[in-house]
């Protein structure tokens, strides 16, 4: 297969951050990056070029892929078939069977039980009936959640008894999904630690992946990412990158694959996937030789792949949400924090607006 070489233009579907830190990075290797997305956003700002399309928008979408000569995404939310036909016009990594499984939880966790990976007891929702079934075999508590389009801890309800049902079913919208399970309903998990796997696979199938980082959730947003994990979740990374490592495999995948776990007594218990660069994989692009960004880029252009060693002894990496960029100016004055913010112009609570990476050499 040959490689897409640098000068080539990359599509990126998807206007957020991770497309901006994508940008940067292809931008670095000689690429020029154009971006196509419903709105624009911090990606812009630092592409050659920018479409505002619907996702849905065929006609657009395929004008978009005869200017570019390779696409990849940063947002999950695109159709599948809309990346199965541009995958027809021009090289699109990863392809859509790594998305089609990747947004839906049900297809998630039936392919984690096929490689042999432990998950929460879980059933599939269509309606409320449905889940006081399947309520009545998982038992409580639990978690509901919609099996798309959720991100963040959004779209999901606790329940600690039966009685909770009826609410949890009205707070998640009572979706509904022709041809699948609309939700899910999960065990809840007694973790002691969550962790996430970033693995990146070329297009030879060669395979990487960086040190696991240690993830801190605040109201359901990631908050921090530390390498080296804690002992006892270290202790676990080497089942849960093999996991990874088969996962990406399976799918023939191209390009970065995240897969978050939680750490409990009874080894790693897999939560969910991204088909793509991750939040908890921040801290590698200056704690690791190679970053998650740019082992992406070199991935669907179809070169080698780069070293993921760390370069430091610890690197912790911290989210920027909502006012706490306004600290801007003090993290500057330390000297050797690496700020990144990503040029949002409104402060929204529960808002990414950077992070900042601390590498302790
Ligand atoms: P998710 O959107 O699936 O990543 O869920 C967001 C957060 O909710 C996770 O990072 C966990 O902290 C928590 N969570 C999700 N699913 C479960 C579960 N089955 N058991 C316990 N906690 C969960």
């Amino acid at each position: 297969m040959s490689a897409i070489p640098p000068g080539s233009t990359i599509g990126i579907l998807g206007s957020g951050q991770l497309g901006r830190m994508l940008a940067v990075a292809a931008a670095q290797l000689g690429y020029r990056c154009h971006i196509y997305a419903p709105e624009s956003g911090p990606a812009c700002d630092v592409a050659a070029a920018f479409t505002q399309g619907a996702y849905d928008d065929s006609p657009a979408l395929y004008a978009f892929a005869g200017q570019v000569d390779a696409i990849t995404f940063e947002f999950e939310n695109v159709e599948p078939v809309a990346i199965a036909q541009l995958g027809a016009r021009v090289p699109t990594r990863p392809h859509s069977l790594s998305l089609d499984i990747a947004r839906y939880r049900v297809a998630e966790k039936e392919w984690a039980a096929q490689i042999g990976g432990r998950t929460a007891p879980w059933r599939g929702v269509s309606d409320l009936p449905s889940l006081e079934t399947a309520l009545a075999d998982v038992g409580a508590p639990a978690i509901l959640k919609t099996t798309l389009f959720g991100y963040d801890g959004k779209g999901q309800a606790r329940i600690d008894s039966p009685a909770d049902a009826t609410a949890a079913w009205s707070e998640i919208g009572s979706p509904v999904l022709e041809g699948g399970f609309p939700a899910i309903l999960e065990g809840r998990v007694d973790f002691f630690a969550e962790f996430s796997v970033i693995v990146c696979r070329g297009t030879d199938g060669a395979t990487v992946a960086w040190d696991v980082p240690e993830n801190l959730h605040r109201e359901g947003i990631l908050a921090t990412s530390s390498v080296p994990a804690s002992a006892p979740v270290l202790a676990q990374a080497e089942e849960a990158t093999a996991f990874a490592v088969a996962m990406a495999n399976k799918l023939g995948h191209v390009g970065v694959l995240t897969c978050e776990f939680f750490a409990t007594p009874d080894g790693p218990v897999f939560n969910e996937m991204a088909p793509r660069v991750h939040n908890s994989g921040h801290w590698t692009i200056e704690g690791a030789v190679t970053s998650q960004f740019e082992n992406h880029i070199r991935a669907i252009c179809g070169l080698p792949l780069g070293s993921t060693t760390l370069t430091g002894a610890a690197v912790e990496m911290t989210n920027l949400i909502g006012a706490d960029a306004g600290r801007w100016p003090a993290l500057l004055g330390e000297g050797d924090a690496h700020l990144h913010l990503y040029g949002k112009h409104e402060a929204r609570p529960g808002r990414k607006m950077g992070h900042v990476t601390r590498v302790r050499r």
